[in-house]
């Protein structure tokens, strides 16, 4: 049988993917979304979205139904351990209705995944792709659908699969031999609605208000994370104190932990002369980045959103050239270049024990501190990336 021809396939109906379906018009382009619905990884995984993001879920009219589901973040203190100078940014100075608005991973995939599935019918669940095969004019993605082996024919393959998918695509890769270490915690001196970005001797930990709650997001060695995944209760909380302090009162209770590995893992530049597959990559197919900052997310969503608008001004006969995916390539170079640079900036400087790091991190927040632009050009960073 001649597998069905579609002009796009999108491998992965996480968040980025089904935004990608979402923003792509239903009518004109054949298109067709392959999506592993294997048993997700039901960990708290707490998400800072950014104004910016707000505001394409808007335009992708989902904001009505997530935004009851959020905890604004109205201000954002950023302190180090140890040391005097701290910053705290503000909605109200930048004028603005939010800084963020935070809500588990799981409840925003699914969110994107539903709507998706209603605009596009063949948003396929359950199909795990296995293998990518370049043609004349296309691929063909071979795929299992219920345990069947089935292929498909498509102009362009863009993969949206959070970078599970092993094929040629030369990476560069940083390990951080650390983790990311989640929970949801409570306090008894709570601050609705602001977000604490603390830099520790291991690293960043941050505490973001999670309703009631607050969601923990830190960043430790593989040792001190396999210790606090086991430890009593106390134990875990006097951690989170002995980061903290007293600012938040006396940390009192713990739910949903959880560890996440770190990596730092982005496709090199020139991919698309080089593949003789016509690929094109999102979120976290195309970058993997510390979750420092809440960057990672927010950067797929600019990726999709922008991919959306490309299509819409390509020939559908040009989709899979490899002088398209270049074009694309170059409009999101500097948004992504930037992010993956600020984000391991941010990491590197604030992780290290150094003098003449030390001496950097705390001129970088005195100066913060003491001059407005300085805060709004942070600000603006983490809101929108470099085009938003
Ligand atoms: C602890 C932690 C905190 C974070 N906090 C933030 C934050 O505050 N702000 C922010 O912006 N980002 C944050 N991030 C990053 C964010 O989670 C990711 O950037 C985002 O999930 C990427 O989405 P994605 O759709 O590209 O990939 P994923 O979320 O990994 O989704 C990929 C999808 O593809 C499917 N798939 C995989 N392989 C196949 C296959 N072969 N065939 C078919 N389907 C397949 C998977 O099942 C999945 O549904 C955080 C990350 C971590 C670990």
């Amino acid at each position: 049988m001649t597998p069905t021809r579609y002009d796009i396939a999108i491998i992965g109906g996480g968040p980025i993917g089904a935004a990608l379906a979402l923003a792509l018009p239903s009518k004109g382009l054949r298109i067709c979304v392959l999506a592993n619905n294997e048993p997700q990884n039901k960990a708290l995984r707490p998400i800072a979205l950014s104004h910016g993001s707000q505001l394409l879920l808007e335009r992708l009219g989902l904001w009505h139904a997530l935004s009851p589901q959020t905890t604004k973040i109205l201000n954002i203190h950023i302190s180090e351990k140890h040391a005097l100078a701290a910053v705290t940014i503000k909605a109200q100075e930048l004028q603005l209705p939010a800084l963020g608005y935070v809500l588990d991973y799981s409840l925003l995939s699914q969110c994107l995944s539903q709507s998706a599935q209603k605009a596009h019918p063949d948003f396929r669940l359950g199909c795990k792709v296995l293998s990518l095969a370049p043609h004349e004019g296309g691929a063909t993605v071979h795929y299992l659908e219920e345990n069947q082996a089935q292929s498909l024919n498509c102009r362009l393959v863009i993969v949206a699969d959070g970078g599970a998918l092993i094929n040629d695509n030369p990476t560069q890769h940083v390990d951080y031999q650390q983790c990311a270490l989640t929970a949801r915690i409570g306090c008894d001196h709570p601050q609705p609605q602001k977000a604490f970005e603390r830099f520790c001797q291991e690293g960043p930990v941050a505490l973001l208000p999670f309703g009631e709650d607050l969601a923990l997001v830190g960043t430790v060695s593989q040792e001190r994370a396999e210790m606090l995944m086991r430890a009593e209760p106390p134990i875990f909380l006097q951690w989170v104190q002995s980061c903290f302090g007293s600012r938040l009162g006396k940390f009192t209770h713990l739910a949903d932990r959880a560890t996440f590995p770190l990596t730092l893992h982005y496709q090199k530049p020139g991919y698309a002369h080089l593949s003789k597959t016509p690929i094109i990559r999102i979120g976290n197919a195309a970058q993997r980045l510390h979750p420092v900052a809440g960057q990672g997310l927010n950067l797929g969503l600019r990726d999709a959103w922008a991919l959306a608008r490309f299509i819409q001004t390509t020939e559908p006969e040009a989709l899979g050239s490899a002088v398209t995916r270049h074009q694309f390539e170059k409009i999101r170079h500097s948004d992504r270049t930037a992010s993956i640079a600020f984000t391991h900036g941010l990491v590197r400087l604030f992780s290290n024990d150094w003098p003449i790091l030390t001496q950097a991190r705390r001129g970088a927040l005195f100066t913060l501190a003491c001059f407005s632009p300085a805060r709004n050009w942070l600000a603006q960073r983490m809101m929108h990336g470099v085009y938003g």
